[in-house]
């Protein structure tokens, strides 16, 4: 049998829509639906994944220096490598810039901040396109090799999901912008820089992680796409996930631009090893819940009592 074994997706218009591409693509298609494409080249596993930035839907240039957009950009598309365990080569850029003001100028602060996330992921620049363009365009495509590869679908019931990391700040500043306010210079910096978790990921992999994803949505719309990639219920607990000084719980499950990592880790991860975890990788891990048999959708708790999870973030229609 030749027919492609995509990974399940969550419910929403822009999975619905996705399930159509992959459906009319038919024999075109490869394994699709996981934060990489993964191949194998010569008995290496290579990870390629994309993801566009597009001025006014994921950055205002009111909110951001041009370098921060570039760093911001590239940070995004490495949290996609981070979430399958893989070490960073190269990004290819495209950028759109509009007819207007210093665009020029600006593109050159944009790369500036491509250049140092890359650095700061041990990659290089490896190549792009320039396009003109509405709207100022960040497109980056990544590549990198994996030695053991960590995808959605491979948590078993049992296992316990881990997050690294404090979630909600970037939520947190998106709504104190929107209200006009200056960002205090901790949030301002957690929302403008943030880091793609590569040598977390590369642990986790290495540590036995059976299933990872990046938090790019919020941690409530990435938990139900490794819950539907995985077939099973994630259940997680709101008192039990680190969020960023007053932030409430239920504001963190809905954060999205996180880049921190979701991780389903077998029930012998113990409290030491996440102990040695956050000194080899540099950034906390907590356990927020656990992976069981049932249907697959997110149950959220509250001291054991159920309540409601925040929708996801949609990218077609907000
Ligand atoms: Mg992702």
């Amino acid at each position: 049998v030749t027919s492609p074994r995509h990974l399940s997706l969550a419910a929403g218009n822009e999975f619905d829509l996705l399930r159509s591409i992959f459906a009319r693509l038919g024999p075109a298609a490869g394994v699709l639906g996981d934060d990489c494409a993964l191949i194998d080249v010569g008995g290496t596993t290579v990870a390629l994944s994309i993801d566009a930035s597009l001025e006014g839907v994921h950055f205002r240039t009111d909110w951001l220096s041009f370098e921060e957009i570039g760093w911001r950009a590239t940070a995004a598309a490495l949290s996609d490598l981070a979430a399958v365990g893989a070490t960073a080569t190269g990004v290819l850029i495209t950028l759109g810039l509009p007819d207007r003001d210093r665009a020029v100028g600006n593109a050159v602060e944009i790369m500036a901040g491509v250049g140092s996330a890359v650095a700061a992921a041990g990659a290089k620049v490896l190549g792009g396109d320039l396009t003109r363009s509405d709207h100022y365009l960040v497109d980056v495509a990544v590549v990198g090799t994996v030695e053991r590869a960590v995808t959605r679908g491979g948590a078993r019931p049992g296992d316990e999901l881990w997050v690294t990391g404090v979630l909600g700040a970037p939520g947190a500043a998106l709504r104190a912008l929107e209200a006009g306010q200056r960002l205090a210079p901790g949030l301002r910096h957690r929302f403008a820089k943030p880091e793609p978790r590569l040598v977390a990921g590369r642990r986790l992999g290495a540590l036995g992680a059976t299933a990872m994803i990046d938090i790019s949505d919020g941690l409530a719309a990435d938990a139900r796409q490794l819950a539907a990639a995985s077939a099973l219920t994630l259940e997680i607990a709101l008192e039990r996930i680190p969020c960023w000084p007053g932030v409430s719980a239920i504001d963190a499950l809905a954060s999205g631009e996180e880049y921190e990592l979701l991780v389903a880790l077998p029930p012998t991860f113990s409290g030491s090893d996440a102990s040695r975890f956050t000194a080899e990788a540099g950034v906390a891990i907590a356990r927020i819940g656990r992976c069981a048999t049932g249907s697959p959708e997110l149950r959220v708790t509250e001291r054991g009592r159920p309540v409601a999870a925040p929708a996801g973030w949609d990218h077609l229609t907000r």
